[in-house]
């Protein structure tokens, strides 16, 4: 069969390395891909937001199966157009996607249905947002509603603080549109475990867990980025704690959106909090975490084509899904200066050090060919994943490939995994 991949970054670089491990496929295609994906898949040079051309691109193709990994066509209603098409599609409707693109909505359907989260209330109004802050105790989370690429959160310690955000989300509107309402969310304590799952519409499968680091720098210092690395599984997301979730927190979601007459068919990406009173969502995500997915898929067993076809025929129920009893664990190189300001264009050498490595993988975030080689194109340039018996072979593993890789102002962090010392 032929397969489409609709994105550019690390995570669809990992979805497209595990496409193509399906032996029921013959050819990928990924629009707009990058220099890593060229070794898998025919990149086309079509914008992810170009949704009637991705559509008529598959049409002309003959693709059988469409993949989108990315937030905003999902948001912006790709899927729809696919399906009108007569397009088979894996991802979330617009109406159900909603759940990554609106986090007023998402924390009203958490309430409505008693799902575990943060205390909140919502905000069209920047004088009734200033006028709740009054009262309110500090610190204090403000988070724009719509996508704002993992900036849209503010951690204020101060009224100050939360004056300042309000402005700057609702007034200066700094994230555009997506400051048009907010959320004011009780801050919580806890450790951050991501869990993705996929979704038929009324069966959820959770993959294995994982851990992110947002930072940019050593000991979570310094401003957030997309993820700087992350760990799977996390040791302290226990058999307890996913059973509680599955109970209170997955299968709830699913059943909701549904109630709610938005079925969710894909991949529910859960952030959660582990905190003193049980786990709590942070957020959802309608769509693979980047860099999650590039511990999670290594792991993965059972082939991905067929839990995409699954998920997308309501049969999810059949499906035996599988993870490797070992883990993994990726470090991200970054250009220097990340993510506020960083040079592009430095030739990458050594990548062909992860030829023929088994558990050793490169997924291209920020690359670029050019007739000089392929070189950096983005602030998070590559993701290292290595796999291992346990965490501390997987990280030893993932930071002794780091230096099969240089370039010029190549920056990453030490301590990807640190936590699991905590735990022996
Ligand atoms: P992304 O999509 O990049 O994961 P996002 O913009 O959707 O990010 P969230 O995941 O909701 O934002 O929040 C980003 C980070 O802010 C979280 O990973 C967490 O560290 C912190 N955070 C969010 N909400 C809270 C809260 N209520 N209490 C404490 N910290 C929070």
């Amino acid at each position: 069969m032929k397969v489409l991949i609709v994105g550019s970054g690390g995570r669809e670089h990992a979805i497209a390395w595990k496409v193509a491990q399906s032996p029921r496929v013959e050819k990928i295609y990924c629009a707009p891909g990058n220099a890593g994906i060229e070794q898998y898949a025919e990149c086309v040079n079509i914008g992810a937001m170009e949704f009637e051309k991705l559509a008529a691109f598959a049409k002309e193709k003959e693709i059988d199966l469409t993949v989108i990994g990315m937030d905003d066509p999902l948001v912006g209603g790709v899927v729809d157009v696919f399906e009108k098409e007569g397009l088979r599609v894996f991802g979330p409707r617009a109406n159900a996607a909603i759940l990554e693109g609106s986090k007023a909505f998402s924390k009203d359907l958490m309430k409505k249905y008693h799902i575990p989260t943060a205390a909140y209330e919502n905000f069209d109004d920047p004088q009734a947002a200033l006028a709740y802050l009054e009262t309110a105790k500090f610190p204090i989370v403000l988070k724009a509603d719509g996508l704002a690429l993992g900036k849209g959160v503010l951690i204020c310690n101060t009224l100050e603080e939360a004056q300042a955000g309000v402005k700057t989300i609702m007034l200066d509107k700094q994230f555009g549109a997506s400051g048009n309402r907010m959320v004011i969310e009780e801050f919580m304590t806890g450790r951050e475990v991501s869990v993705l799952s996929f979704v038929d519409g009324k069966t959820i499968k959770t993959m294995t867990s994982a851990q992110d680091h947002k930072r940019a720098g050593d000991g979570d210092t310094g401003l957030n980025t997309g993820g700087m690395g992350t760990f799977s599984p996390s040791p302290f997301y226990t058999k307890e704690i996913d059973e509680f979730c599955q109970k209170y927190i997955y299968q709830p979601t699913v059943d909701a959106m549904a109630a709610e007459g938005r079925e969710f068919k894909g991949i529910i990406f859960f952030g959660l909090m582990l905190t003193a009173d049980g786990p709590k969502v942070l957020e959802y995500n309608a769509r693979f975490g980047d860099p999650e997915t590039q511990v999670v898929l290594p792991r993965m067993k059972t082939d991905i084509v067929d839990v995409f076809e699954a998920c997308i025929d309501g049969t999810l129920d059949k499906v035996n899904l599988e993870f490797a009893d070992n883990a993994a664990v990726c470090v991200v190189l970054a250009s220097d200066g990340y993510p506020v300001k960083y040079e592009k264009g430095l030739p990458i050498r050594g990548l062909e050090n992860f030829a023929d490595k088994d558990g050793y993988y490169v997924f291209h975030a920020g690359t670029k060919r050019t007739e000089a080689g392929i070189v950096t194109n983005g602030g998070r340039v590559l993701g290292v994943t290595a796999t291992g018996k346990d965490l501390k072979e997987a990280r030893a593993n993932a930071y002794e490939a780091v230096n099969w890789i240089d370039f010029d102002n190549k920056y990453y962090r030490h301590d990807i995994g640190k936590a699991i010392d905590e735990v022996s």
